[in-house]
């Protein structure tokens, strides 16, 4: 059962850099993107999607404190999730719904980042999903998600939501339709 899309990404990046590297070494970045099932603070960045120290981009203490909080409860539901038992299915539409405390959790903190860096989120998707990694829709606005190239291929976002999906294998290059 292979299903985890933010482990194949990382997989998929340390394959085309030829090394195993975890840390974002860009020296121009066009973003961060929350992602918690990466370890560290919980911040990715949008180009090389290698983690990124909340210090290094000036996440002051207390902001540093609600990002973590919010990693920590993404990444209770994750496990939860992958350990495929009784509760995977309530994990799946915690991690999908954005009403849930978690997911409005991760609003406030991007908010926060987000006066000084673009931040955006990365939306919970199961490889069982018809369209994996292939949205047609926002989920929030409705509209199409744009590609955004950048150092790992074109990244699908919607700019309004600040919401971002990684592309599957094999849609680099296509444009939404
Ligand atoms: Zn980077
Ligand atoms: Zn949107």
């Amino acid at each position: 059962m292979v299903r985890k899309m933010h482990f194949q990404g990382r997989r998929q990046v340390n394959r085309r850099a030829g090394q195993l590297v975890d840390k974002c070494r860009c020296s121009r970045r066009t973003g961060v993107i929350l992602v918690a099932t990466f370890g560290g603070d919980g911040l990715s960045c949008f180009d090389c999607n290698l983690d990124v120290a909340a210090s290094s981009i000036g996440v002051g203490p207390d902001d540093q404190f609600v990002l973590h909080r919010w990693r920590d409860a993404e990444s209770a539901l994750y496990s939860l999730w992958t350990a495929s038992g009784s509760l995977e299915s309530f994990a799946a539409l915690s991690l999908r719904d954005e009403g849930t405390w978690t997911n409005q959790l991760r609003r406030t903190i991007r908010r926060r980042i987000g006066r000084r860096h673009r931040c955006w989120m990365q939306l919970f998707q199961s490889t069982s999903d018809q369209e994996f990694g292939r949205p047609h829709r926002c989920p929030s606005c409705g509209l199409q998600p744009e590609l955004i190239p950048v150092s790992v291929g074109p990244r699908l976002a919607c700019r309004r939501c600040w919401f971002t999906w990684f592309p599957a294998e094999g849609s680099a290059g296509r444009r939404a339709a």
